[in-house]
Parts: C-alpha cells; sequence; structure tokens
C-alpha cells in the first residue's frame, strides 16, 4: 500500500516509521497507512513556518481569500467520497460522515470572507493631534492538535482561521484518524498555500505533539481532546508564556421536565447520548428528568433505542456506528460494569453485539435509578452511553444541571418560556439548547465550554479572531 507521506516545508516528506489506519466497522480492514512523524519533522516543521511566516503574514487578504474558497469548494464538491473515507476510519455512520465534511467545507468558506473583513478602530487620543491606531495581527506560528472523534470539522476550525488571520500551521491530527487530516491537507497544499505556510505532522502526541508543547518558536497552540492531555498544553505553554486554547471534555445535561413534549425529549436525548456512537464532547450523558414525566419518558426512550440499528458505519440503514477501538470500547465496558455495581438499573443495552464484520460493536445503553454522585453521572464516559437522574421540579434540575466540574453543552425540553428563560440565563455552559440535543452544529457561531471543558478565546465564527490575532495600539503624531 501506498505511504500517506507528512508535508513538511513545501515537501512530502518520508517517514521511518507508518501506521495503519484501521477500519473499526471491519477490523480486517486496512483504510490506508500513514506516516508516523518523529520529533526532527516536528522541529522541521516549526521551522519551515517560522520561516514562512515573515512574508505569509503579510500577503494580501486576497490570496488568502483565494486559497481557502478553493479549499471550501474541493471539500464540498468531494463530500461523498471524504464522508466514506471519514466513516471507514472513525466509525460514524455515512450520512453523519457527510455532513461534517460539509461543515468542513461551510467552514473553509466562512473564513474565505472573513479574511476580507478584518478590521480595525481608530480612536481620537486624550492628547490633541495624537492619533490612535488598533489593528489586529497574526499571532505567528501556531500549533494545532486534534482529537478521533471529528476528524475533519476540528481540523477545519482552527486551520480555516489561522490561515486566514495570516498565521503559519503546523498541523497534527489525532493518530487514529490519519486519512481525513491527510486528505485535507493535500486539498489544502493543491489550493496553492506557499512553502511552509501549512505542514502536516502526523505522529504520536508523546512524539509530535510533546516536540510543539516544548518549542520556543510555536506562538500559540490550540488544542481539543482530553482533560489530561489539555493540561499539559496549559503548563507548557505557560513555562513559554505563549497563547493557548483548550476544548476538553464534557458530562453534559438535558433536562427533561413534566410540561415537555414527549417526542421531543425522546428525540433530543436519543440524538444527543447515542448519534456518533456516543463520541461526542457535546453528548448529552446526564438525562435529568423531573417526577410526573419520568416513567413516560423511560419508556418511550426504550422504545426509541429499541430501533435504533447497531452496524457498519457505511451500511444503508445504520444509526449508530462502532466505537473507535478497543481501547474506548474498553473504556464503555468499563464504566458499564462500575454503573451496575454502583447500583443503577440498567435498563437498555449494555451489550456488545456481532455483526458480518469484526468491529467493536456496542449497544446504546441506559442507566436508570442512578445518583448525581454516581461515577457515571461524574466522569466523562465518551461512549453510546446515559444515564437517567430523576428530580422533584425544575430548580432540582437546573441544581444537578450545574453541579459538573465540566460546562461545555447543556440543554432543556420545556414548552415553558419562564422555565426555558430562565434555564437560559443560568446553566453555567458555554452552549445552552432548548428543545434541542445538545451538539453545537452551526458552523458561524462561537464553540466551546466554561469550567473544566474550555480555556481561552471561543473557537469558530467571529470569535475566532480572538485567539488567531493579537491586537496593536498604535499612537502617532502626524
Ligand atoms: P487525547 O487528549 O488523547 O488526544 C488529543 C490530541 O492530543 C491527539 O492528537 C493526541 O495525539 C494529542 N496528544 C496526546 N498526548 C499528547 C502529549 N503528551 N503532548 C501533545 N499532544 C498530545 O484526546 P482524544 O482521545 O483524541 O479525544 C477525546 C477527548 O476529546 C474527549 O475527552 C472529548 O471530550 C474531547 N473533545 C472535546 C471537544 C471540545 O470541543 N470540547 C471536541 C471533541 C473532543
Amino acid at each position: 500500500m501506498t505511504v500517506h507521506q507528512n508535508f513538511i516545508g513545501g515537501q512530502w516528506t518520508n517517514a521511518t516509521e507508518t501506521a495503519d489506519n484501521i477500519n473499526p466497522s471491519n477490523t480486517r480492514e486496512i483504510v490506508g497507512v500513514y506516516a508516523r512523524g518523529s520529533r526532527q519533522d516536528a522541529e522541521a516543521a516549526i521551522a519551515a513556518a517560522k520561516e514562512a511566516f515573515k512574508s505569509w503574514s503579510r500577503s494580501s487578504v486576497q490570496l488568502r481569500h483565494d486559497i481557502l474558497l478553493k479549499v471550501s469548494t474541493e471539500i464540498l464538491a468531494r463530500r461523498e467520497e471524504l464522508g466514506r473515507l471519514l466513516a471507514r476510519e472513525e466509525g460514524k455512520t455515512l450520512p453523519e460522515s457527510i455532513g461534517e465534511v460539509v461543515r468542513a467545507g461551510q467552514i473553509f468558506d466562512f473564513f474565505a470572507g472573513e479574511t476580507l473583513r478584518l478590521s480595525g478602530e481608530k480612536l481620537p487620543s486624550v492628547r490633541p493631534g495624537v492619533e490612535v491606531d488598533i489593528t489586529r495581527e497574526p499571532v505567528g506560528v501556531v500549533g494545532l492538535i486534534t482529537p478521533w472523534n471529528f476528524p475533519i470539522a476540528i481540523p477545519a476550525w482552527k486551520i480555516a482561521p489561522a490561515l486566514a488571520y495570516g498565521n503559519c500551521v503546523v498541523f497534527k491530527p489525532a493518530d487514529l484518524v490519519p486519512g481525513s487530516a491527510w486528505a485535507l491537507a493535500d486539498i489544502i497544499i493543491r489550493a496553492g498555500v506557499p512553502e511552509g505556510v501549512f505542514n502536516l505532522v502526523m505522529g504520536r502526541g508523546s512524539v509530535v505533539g510533546d516536540v510543539l508543547l516544548n518549542s520556543r518558536d510555536v506562538h500559540a497552540i490550540s488544542f481539543t481532546g482530553s482533560v489530561a492531555t489539555g493540561k499539559k498544553v496549559a503548563a507548557s505553554s505557560i513555562e513559554h508564556m505563549r497563547k493557548f486554547q483548550l476544548e476538553m471534555g464534557g458530562k453534559n445535561p438535558l433536562v427533561i421536565l413534566d410540561d415537555a413534549d414527549l417526542d421531543v425529549a425522546v428525540e433530543c436525548a436519543a440524538n444527543g447520548a447515542f448519534f456518533s456512537t456516543g463520541q461526542r464532547c457535546t453528548a448529552s450523558s446526564r438525562l435529568i428528568v423531573t417526577d410526573k414525566i419520568h416513567d413516560a419518558f423511560v419508556e418511550a426512550l426504550k422504545v426509541r433505542m429499541s430501533k435504533l440499528v447497531v452496524d457498519d458505519a457505511v451500511k444503508d440503514g445504520t444509526h449508530i456506528g462502532p466505537v473507535v477501538d478497543q481501547n474506548q470500547l474498553d473504556q464503555d465496558l468499563s464504566y458499564i460494569a462500575i454503573g451496575k455495581d454502583e447500583g443503577a438499573t440498567l435498563a437498555w443495552g449494555g451489550s456488545l453485539v456481532q455483526r458480518e464484520t469484526p468491529g467493536f460493536y456496542l449497544e446504546p445503553t441506559l442507566f436508570t435509578d442512578t445518583t448525581p454522585e454516581m461515577r457515571i453521572n461524574r466522569e466523562e464516559i465518551f461512549g453510546p452511553v446515559a444515564s437517567v437522574i430523576r428530580v422533584e421540579d425544575y430548580d432540582e434540575a437546573l441544581a444537578l444541571a450545574n453541579d459538573t466540574e465540566f460546562g461545555l453543552a447543556t440543554g432543556i425540553c420545556t414548552t415553558s418560556l419562564k422555565h426555558a428563560t430562565h434555564f437560559k440565563r443560568n446553566a453555567e455552559a458555554g452552549m445552552v439548547m432548548v428543545n434541542l440535543p445538545t451538539a453545537g452544529v452551526d458552523y458561524h457561531v462561537p464553540f466551546g465550554g466554561r469550567k473544566g471543558s474550555s480555556y481561552g478565546p471561543r473557537e469558530q465564527g467571529r470569535y475566532a479572531a480572538e485567539f488567531y490575532t493579537t491586537v496593536k495600539t498604535a499612537y502617532t503624531l502626524p
């Protein structure tokens, strides 16, 4: 099989090590063979980006616009093919995968436009005759480190603004999903980015990622992934006094009130908890349900779950693809065992399922009779596992929704304007959904959380400029 190489300093480069990209729907199938970069590769990429920054930071916004638009156009034109690749390497269903590819294309389109809209301010000075200009400049070399669960959308929402605002990029995708990253890199390179402006270094976090974290020449790091790795990014960034941005885990609540429309509530819960195999940082893993609707909701959700087909990600009719790999499956199964040991009732699922091909197939799983202190209600599982917590009323529901160290997304299902409004104002999370699943899907608005879920400025939309630019205040006496 051809080895998909890294792209460093304007060249596709051979790597001494390679890794097989395995299809989680069929572990006998190798999706492709990908380079695994060394420390020297990462260092070379940073040096190339540093050199390229001198001219790219001053390049015309028309050039940047045209490159980003070209990238968007090709991604959207190849949505089916790229979606199939994504589904085969990550395991989300084909419609979900194509949806993610489209989102990546739309993000590049959005930031193509943003290149032309970067504005500053001109203010009168307190000193007569003096003028003050406030402008935004690119930050420099940015290291982009991404997780496996959104193999093209998350890279897109970091790379597009980084390039749009004149930064040079060293992109390190997650080891499990190099396929979508490589395909995206290939599109960006062919769209005409000058040498050194964009570098792809696939490889291990402990090798390639570690070099990024410890380099004095990396001026900003945008990271999405686990809390444990996020803390390393934070510690090293403080050591180097560099900008950093973290998007990490979640333990997102979905509150269902007595006055909710039952069909809407069940759809929000099924989508939020189990779609994308529950492997979303925004997954609704705590279903907080008030007393009077509790039993009807649990029954209706079980009926809905009985209709969810778990199978090969690219097969027609599959609702839930496999878990991404053996490690994640082991983690999911261990939390299912913990839930049972803690005394929760296993109301649905919990078992592995066999399909035509060997894959990591797990039933969507629901626990009931759970309490807020249980580990299954406090720790991120990152699989198709949700638990129901029964509460008396809205006030208790809100208190429990906020009783978590995370704060990414939160949701409520209610027909009460009063409760919806109060919840939007008092939920301690970066994103709040009313009668909608907890996933944040719009590509032109900010994405991010509070507390242990996020650190630093928001990603996406116009808010991305906060991270990918730095402000300069200039005084002039003409
Ligand atoms: P992870 O932390 O294991 O890996 C994330 C990235 O960091 C990978 O590219 C990995 O190679 C790299 N990395 C690992 N060790 C490193 C090190 N020592 N130095 C530098 N880089 C290193 O996370 P994951 O398992 O890929 O992703 C799952 C996690 O991501 C979950 O916790 C999930 O909630 C979170 N996530 C958050 C968001 C969000 O926007 N908040 C979105 C998606 C996923």
